[in-house]
């Protein structure tokens, strides 16, 4: 038979608490964040601990690689990445164990989180998260490092920019978690990015849908692939600040019996470049041999927008990631001889604006407004794409941020 006090320990709460760069960027904030897990504790929760790399650290060791050597290879870029998330870790460990809380800090490997072999945007096959059990019913606050796994071929991982929120996520399904929570350097999830637009409102409780939508658009206070997992797995996930301490943001199934926002949010993003393949012959198989190609070296497409041209001729262009532009634009090159295609041009100078909200596909007129807005401000839109619950214009990268705060205050987001 279990004892008593381990039969009350099974109905306590347990929780997974993230902290992203900022929270733990200097040794004040990884005290707090230390100070606020005993607090957890305290209260009579179960605690596992992610934790991301002290504030811009990732950035800085991108750039002393690039200093180094101009090619990066994917596996040692990795392998030097994981290490920012490494220090945070023991460092957040030492002051749980100044705090009085016992604490053992573990890697991405050491916490069953086994990868595809994918370097620098590994996938999450398989979670074997036995030693964070054994630390948990051992009453030590696990303390993972977030951001990293280990390969099918036993080789580290990490699992793109943003990766911690996926770690917290995946540990948090594993456990089988009551709740994830992203603590972070905002009170919530925005109306808007409240770096851009000052009148942005802090949302109460967010749709999966929603925040899959805003997440893929720029929103990028929770990482698309975390939102998606753990809509998934059926893990709440709640956004909250790690400088404040107060409740948050919710992100939860959608509630039927909730009327929904025509929109909700207005998101921004200018990490994405277009290339444009013109005087291409209008005839079947040439979008298609030119997007295998594409797909063949692992270039994600987003936007695609093909002009009816003249004479038999087209052009089609289309965004990727800036990182994957060059790629992108040697790739278009090689093939143009095959498909025919008088030029390629690339342009790094857009940037995209998005509307979001469940409840634009049962509002005519949605559409209209945004377009309206933006003509209005004489603002142009080169591309535009839709889903049912949002709808995304490319524009001039200088005109977005000003794009954003004329729609949310065109659809009455703004805070009184
Ligand atoms: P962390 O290091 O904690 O993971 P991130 O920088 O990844 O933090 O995400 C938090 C940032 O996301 C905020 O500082 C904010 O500028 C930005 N952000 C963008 N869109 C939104 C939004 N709609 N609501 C809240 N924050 C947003
Ligand atoms: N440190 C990593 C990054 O900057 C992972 C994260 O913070 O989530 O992308
Ligand atoms: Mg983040």
């Amino acid at each position: 038979m279990r004892p008593v006090a381990q039969l009350i320990l099974r109905t306590m709460a347990l929780i997974v608490q993230k902290y992203g760069g900022t929270s733990v960027g200097d040794a004040e904030r990884i005290r707090a964040v230390a100070d606020h897990v005993a607090r957890t504790r305290e209260a009579g929760n179960d605690v596992v601990v992610v934790v991301s790399a002290m504030g811009k650290f990732t950035d800085d060791l991108i750039h002393l690689a690039d200093d180094v050597s101009p090619n990066r290879p994917p596996r040692e870029l990795d392998m030097l990445l994981t290490a920012g998330e490494r220090i945070s870790m023991a460092l957040v460990s030492m002051a749980l164990g100044a705090r009085g809380v016992e604490s053992a800090s573990f890697t991405g490997s050491q916490a069953g989180i086994i990868t595809d072999t994918d370097h620098t945007r590994a996938k999450i096959l398989e979670m074997r998260p036995d030693r964070i059990r054994e630390a948990l019913d051992s009453g030590l606050v696990p303390v993972v490092a977030g951001f990293q796994g280990v390969s099918t071929e036993r080789d580290i991982t990490t699992l793109g920019r943003g990766g911690s929120d996926v770690t917290a996520v995946a540990l948090a399904a594993a456990l089988k978690a009551d709740v994830c929570e992203i603590y972070t350097d905002v009170t919530g999830v925005f109306s808007a990015d409240p770096r851009v637009v000052a009148k942005a409102k802090r949302l109460s409780k967010v749709s999966f849908d929603e925040m899959m939508e805003m997440a893929a658009t720029g929103g990028r206070v929770l990482m698309l692939r975390s939102v998606e997992f753990a809509r998934r797995h059926g893990v709440p996930l709640h956004v909250r600040s790690s400088f404040t301490w107060e409740p948050g943001t919710w992100i939860v199934e959608e509630d039927p019996t909730m009327e929904e926002a025509v929109v909700s949010a207005v998101t921004d993003d200018k990490s994405e470049a277009k290339v444009t393949v013109g005087g291409v012959p209008d005839k079947p198989g040439i979008a298609a041999k030119l997007f295998r190609e594409l797909a063949n070296r692992g270039i994600n497409v987003d936007m695609i927008v093909q002009n009816t041209g003249a004479n038999g001729l087209t052009d089609i262009s289309f965004t990727v990631a800036k990182t994957d532009l060059e790629a992108a634009g040697e790739c278009c090159n090689h093939v143009k001889d095959e498909i025919g295609a008088a030029n390629v041009t690339t342009d790094d100078n857009i940037g995209r604006v998005s509307i979001v909200g469940a409840g634009m596909k049962s509002n005519p007129g949605v559409t209209a407004l945004m377009f309206e807005t933006l003509s209005e401000h004489g603002i142009n839109i080169e591309m535009i794409s839709t889903s049912s619950i949002r709808i995304s214009c490319v524009l001039r990268a200088e005109k977005v941020s000003d794009a954003v705060r004329y729609l949310h205050t065109a659809f009455g987001l703004d805070a009184a």
